[in-house]
């Protein structure tokens, strides 16, 4: 096999239902809405992918249906009749022709990774230089706003041995009981679980600086985001000055941002996501400029469905150091799915699971319960 020739490419919306609402700073939702890219070779196989911006266009502009434009309208006539194993010219000719859209670009890299993984039949960590883990220690997101709630739901959590990492959601309350809210819920879990908090950028410096003094002293481990995504120089500062580890999210989309953030040391941790990099392969690029800088890595979310994690397992899975995790909790979040087996969650940790590409099989009867169109039928050949 020394050509893949893509024959088509497809995608639809599906809107799969919450468990429960989830906050995320300023937006709440009860379904995550999700891209699904189906790139089909002239010899029948199929590859998936799968876009998941996180609730609409806030974090970074995409939205399901931004996506979908995208890649109908622009990036598939670039691929179609093309090798899919050109990985990187494929790519090159989206990046030319398309400026940012990552989630879309990510979408796309995902389905052809997963059809080279079908074609070779190997998964798609062999693609990617091998694993190291078969596990990534997994946080859980505490978002009611209300710490004994949370707690509560920390204990349960803990009760059934699924998680021993917590990552309270800030930002819609205010700063003074945002932070009162996580000091309470890091106090009571003291010596039994790690406490985290996420501001998704909401902070001025002079807040964080005075926010993070109180949490670090409550024993919080980790704050993500503090500062607005542009401010590597208050970051760096926040991370000279406390003990408490900061970890950069919205900052960190490129490498060029990867580059900057090691240049001023700006946080010790960063969230990598296939998504808000344009692909498994930049994020894996970008993780070893980190790790030759220093840097420690996490494996961040955007709360895909059991699909899209299996994806980032297999990117985890190759991953030596993670020393603060991940937080690959979106089927744990979602009601419904699209997979046939779910992910494995078990002993707080999410376990890879074996198989071809992303070793991940569809369920076609859940697709088409919850796509929102009809503009294409979906059969997925094996
Ligand atoms: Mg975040």
């Amino acid at each position: 096999m020394s050509e893949i020739r893509i024959d088509a490419i497809n995608t639809i919306i599906i809107d799969l239902p919450l468990r429960r609402e989830q906050q995320f700073s300023v937006l709440g939702t009860r379904n995550q809405s999700i891209v699904i890219v189906f790139i089909r070779s002239a010899d029948g196989a199929v590859g998936i992918g799968e876009g998941t911006p996180p609730c609409g266009p806030w974090w970074s502009g995409e939205s399901v249906e931004s996506i979908k434009v995208q890649i109908d309208t622009y990036l598939a006539p670039l691929l179609v009749g093309q090798d899919a194993f050109a990985l990187d010219e494929l790519m090159h000719r989206m990046q030319r022709t398309v400026y940012g859209n990552h989630f879309a670009k990510a979408a796309i890299e995902m389905a052809l990774l997963d059809l080279i993984g079908k074609v070779l039949q190997q998964p798609v960590y062999n693609l990617l230089g091998g694993k190291v883990r078969d596990s990534l220690p997994l946080s859980w997101p505490l978002a009611t706003g209300d710490p004994d709630l949370e707690i509560a739901e920390a204990e349960d959590k803990l009760d059934q041995r699924l998680h021993r990492i917590f990552k309270l959601k800030m930002g819609a309350l205010p700063v003074a009981e945002d932070v009162a809210r996580a000091c309470k819920v890091a106090r009571a879990l003291d010596g039994r679980a790690s406490v985290r908090v996420d501001p998704n950028a909401m902070w001025d410096e002079s807040t964080a600086m005075r926010a993070i003094a109180r949490m670090q002293d409550a024993g919080i481990e980790l704050i993500e985001q503090p500062l607005s995504r542009w401010d590597y120089d208050g970051t760096s500062r926040l991370t000279q000055r406390f003990h408490s580890e900061i970890m950069l999210d919205e900052g960190l989309c490129t490498m060029q941002d990867m580059l900057r953030i090691a240049a001023c040391h700006a946080g010790g941790t960063v969230s990598l996501k296939i998504m808000k990099s344009g692909g498994i392969r930049a994020t894996r690029a970008i993780a070893d400029v980190a790790v030759a800088s220093g840097i420690s890595l996490y494996m961040g979310t955007f709360l895909e469905s059991s699909y899209g994690t299996a994806a980032n397992m297999q990117l985890c899975a190759t991953f030596r150091d993670l020393p603060f995790g991940g937080e690959l909790a979106g089927p744990l979040l979602l009601a419904e799915d699209i997979c046939q087996q779910p992910a494995e969650y078990r002993e707080f940790e999410l376990w890879l699971s074996d198989g071809v590409g992303m070793a991940a099989a569809i369920d076609e009867d859940k697709l088409n319960a919850f796509r929102r169109d009809r503009n294409y039928s979906v059969h997925v050949v094996a």
